[in-house]
């Protein structure tokens, strides 16, 4: 019981991917205003692009500001157990 909790602390504190469905933005431009070191928009159409796959666990709270404030719902989580590491990418195949 102990050990699931602090596994879960673990990943709640210090992992996070994030799959940024691409096709899915709208340009509002949110994420970017919300975590620059990690977004940007492409300016040809201003499409979310991830600039940094990995970036430091420092800007954790803000990518998952970013995440919650999406409008488009762009952005999917998934756990990765035991990294210990953000990840941030891009696909831009998913609907
Ligand atoms: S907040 Fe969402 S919709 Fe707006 S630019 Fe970023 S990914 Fe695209």
């Amino acid at each position: 019981m102990g050990q699931l909790f602090k596994k879960r602390e673990r990943e709640e504190d210090d992992t996070m991917r994030v799959i940024a469905q691409t096709q899915k933005c709208i340009a509002s431009g949110t994420c970017v205003l919300t975590c620059p070191q990690v977004f940007e928009q492409r300016d040809e159409d201003g499409v979310v692009h991830v600039m940094d796959e990995h970036p430091s666990l420092a800007l954790l709270a803000r990518v998952r500001q970013a995440v919650e404030l999406c409008p488009a719902l762009v952005f999917r989580l998934e756990d990765e157990d035991e990294t210990g590491e953000l990840i941030v990418i891009e696909d831009p195949n998913a609907l």
